[in-house]
């Protein structure tokens, strides 16, 4: 059974979770593309099309360890009666002499070396007694001409696109970047947080609290959402509710950052929500409710000469999760130019039954079960409840109309990553 509720005299003042995701992403501006060397370009986006400037591989070489022969001289070789033929050197990895091979010969050669002239097979190792350089070795085996080759340009030739503009470099990019002889890319880097947490209780994990303090968890569970997002995440030291401390803070981290996210002092609590004072003042920060559960006080806008967008989240650590996976995490693919990535979602079947306030979105947390197509709601959904989300892998949504819903249920859900 589904309970859904026709808003009436519904909260009217509050804005839906889509349309305020669709303000925030369209405030975002793409970085510009900068040249960014190999080792800072993990995580970036190219802003032009990689080609080959060299083949890849760019020289003829060895697949194997064995011997550089032609191929003709080992034709009538088996087992039996293998072919002998003298070893006149040995040509190592790296080795940038061009070595020739002497038609009745072998060389040595070992896997990555230069093919030498006059070879037209390799035979590996295995296929031979393993004579020595300046000795003989048996061939117990023929090989096609070509045999564990490796030509020039097999991989890549010049000029072959090797990555097109848009690409997100990860692991095996930047691998084919530097295989390919490219030490610096063009591209949009990963955009760049900052975290802070504001509140007069917060207190340094690692560190004796008093009653009423707590230790501060939202920067470092963020940095690492945003980590994940691809950001750079850096956290600020936590701020004291003072508006002052609060301006200080933001014009501090603005430098640094192309997006700031504030946790803490935007709930409905006056001058204590001094997030909310400080950025009221200014006219470039909006604060608004979003119809949605947990994370309903947001405030969104812009801040110093460059107009640098600013979230600012509500302190309760599972509220300013929520908050920044629904609308942080998209913002920083569009900071490079490329689609919002939001989470994954899919369909599941409700094993327990979950209940929600009318008129808002629901994120509640949940056990997905992939494999049976089933989700749990966990025990324990207040917007305080931290180890309830570290027990949850994924949301599960109940839309706005709806209040209650019975196990069974078809639901959406969001993974969480
Ligand atoms: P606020 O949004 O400032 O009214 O805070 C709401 C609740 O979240 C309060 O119980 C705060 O103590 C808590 N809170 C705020 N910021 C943090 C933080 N960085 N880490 C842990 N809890 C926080
Ligand atoms: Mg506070």
């Amino acid at each position: 059974m589904t309970v859904t509720e026709r808003a009436g005299a519904g909260p009217s003042a509050m804005q839906s979770v889509d349309s305020y995701l669709s303000e925030v992403l369209a405030a975002i501006r793409p970085l510009p593309p900068r040249e960014l060397g190999l080792d800072e370009a993990d995580g970036a986006v190219l802003a032009a099309d990689v080609t080959a400037a060299w083949p890849l591989p760019p020289f003829d070489n060895s697949a194997m360890d064995g011997y550089a022969v032609l191929a003709a001289d080992v034709a009538a070789a088996t087992a039996e009666r293998p072919v002998m033929l003298p070893v006149r050197g040995e040509v190592p990895a790296g080795d940038t002499r061009r070595h020739e091979l002497a038609p009745g010969t072998a060389l040595k050669i070992m896997t990555g070396a230069l093919l030498p002239r006059g070879a037209d097979a390799v035979i590996p190792v295995e296929w031979t007694d393993g004579g020595p350089a300046g000795g003989r070795v048996a061939i117990a085996r023929p090989a096609e001409p070509g045999h564990a080759i490796r030509r020039a340009g097999g991989d890549a030739a010049v000029g072959d696109l090797l990555l097109s503009a848009g690409t997100l470099l990860g692991p095996v990019q930047l691998g084919l970047l530097a295989a390919a002889g490219h030490g610096a890319v063009t591209a949009r880097p990963r955009p760049r947080v900052t975290l802070i947490s504001t509140g007069n209780e917060l207190a340094e994990p690692g560190h004796p609290v008093a009653p009423g303090q707590i230790w501060e968890s939202n920067s470092r569970m963020l940095a690492a959402a945003a980590r994940q997002a691809g950001f750079q995440a850096r956290r600020h030291p936590i701020v004291p509710d003072d508006k002052a401390t609060v301006l200080a803070a933001l014009e501090e981290a603005l430098a640094g950052a192309d997006l700031l996210v504030t946790t803490g002092g935007v709930s409905m609590g006056g001058e204590h929500d001094v997030v909310k004072a400080a950025l009221a003042d200014l006219g470039t920060v909006s604060f608004r409710k979003v119809a949605m559960q947990p994370g309903m006080p947001q405030g969104f806008g812009v801040l110093g000469s460059e107009g640098k967008p600013i979230l600012t989240l509500p302190g309760n650590p599972v509220s300013a999760y929520v908050s920044f996976q629904l609308f942080a995490r998209p913002a920083a693919s569009v900071f490079q130019d490329r689609n919002p990535q939001r989470l994954a979602s899919g369909r599941a079947t409700l094993s327990g039954p979950a209940r929600s306030p009318r008129g808002r979105r629901s994120f509640l947390r949940g056990m997905l079960d992939a494999d049976a197509g089933t989700v749990t709601p966990v025990s324990g959904q207040a917007s305080h409840q931290l180890a309830s989300l570290a027990r949850a892998n994924a949301l599960i949504i109940v839309p706005e109309p709806v209040t209650e819903l019975a196990e069974g249920t078809e639901v959406d859900v969001l993974v969480l990553p």
